[in-house]
């Protein structure tokens, strides 16, 4: 199970409603903000979440709305909040930005407080333990390096218990190393294989999360059957040209997306204040109607869905 809470959902300048861009993904001890707009640490504060354990920043890519927040969010931390090392990961471009603002601006001629780890990432796995993985994916939208990140439950194989104890392999150890994978020996010497107890494998919950994007066609594949898919939607179809200019998505397209990579619900998020909410909503539900334009401080809880028996 993944949450995701929106703290930000407004496209290049905030409005009255919506902050600039910053997502948290919660999963277990973890906890991961999706880039850092300008006002994060006071969304963070509304938001319930707070600052503790705040200790790993994924950036989508270096525009300033997704950014600036890092600035005041450092400064806070190296004052009041006793977090001693916080690590951001992202593309080369938007770590060159990020450094300027924290090393050049903020901490210009004194040594940091914290810790702070900029760390360059390329598409692939980031981060994974037994039953988790992070990967990050390649997305096309102005600029170089510009990253997408899946969230993963790996798939695991059920403990089948009645066929363990028609087996009798008792309560203890020996299960443990037979859900790892492992053959045991019993007392009376049955050797016992992980295939006798353990069911098909159930896949885990997939979340996909693609920042700000000028192209869907090389996203299909990353998002294929994801149980939550998090996109742009900034344009509506009338104004599909400046999307284009811009490089940038129309409501139209990320449900398209949603659609052919078959995903159970789709988010959508870095909204124009251009355009009402419900015009964005009705645009993309017209072809995707698993569909929600989401708000600040929503909060979602992302499982994967038993498939129909
Ligand atoms: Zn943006
Ligand atoms: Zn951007």
């Amino acid at each position: 199970m993944f949450e995701l809470i929106f703290l930000g959902t407004s496209a290049s300048a905030p409005s009255i409603r919506r902050n600039l861009p910053a997502t948290m993904v919660l999963h277990k001890e973890y906890r991961f903000l999706i880039d850092c707009g300008e006002g994060t640490q006071r969304q963070l504060l509304r938001s319930g979440l707070g600052f503790k354990r705040l200790d790993k920043i994924l950036l989508t890519h270096g525009h300033l709305d997704h950014i600036l927040g890092l600035g005041g969010l450092v400064s806070t931390f190296s004052r009041w909040e006793a977090i001693p090392k916080l690590e951001i990961y992202g593309g080369t471009w938007a770590l060159e930005r990020v450094s300027d603002l924290i090393f050049g601006v903020v901490f210009r001629g004194v040594k940091p407080p914290l810790q702070i780890d900029l760390i360059p990432i390329e598409p692939g796995v980031l981060m994974e333990d037994d039953t988790f993985q992070l990967s990050a994916f390649t997305v096309i939208h102005r600029g170089p390096g510009c990253l997408g990140f899946t969230f993963r439950e790996k798939e695991k194989r059920p403990f089948l218990l009645d066929k363990a104890e028609a087996l009798g392999v008792p309560a203890g150890p020996e299960r443990g190393r037979l859900v790892r994978g492992e053959m045991v020996t019993l007392a009376d010497g049955t050797v016992v294989h992980p295939d006798q107890v353990l069911g098909p494998p159930v896949p885990g919950a997939k979340l996909v999360f693609v920042g700000d994007a000028a192209r869907i066609n090389n996203l299909v594949e990353v998002a294929s059957s994801a149980d939550a898919l998090v996109i742009e939607a900034t344009y509506l179809s009338k104004e599909g040209e400046m999307a284009r200019e811009y490089g940038h998505l129309t409501a139209a397209e990320a449900a398209t997306l949603a659609h052919q990579a078959g995903v159970r619900q789709l988010y959508l998020t870095h909204i124009s204040r251009r355009y009402a909410e419900e015009a964005v909503l009705a645009e993309a539900q017209a072809i995707f109607p698993q569909t929600v334009v989401v708000r600040d401080l929503d909060h979602f809880r992302i499982i994967k869905e038993k498939a129909a028996s």
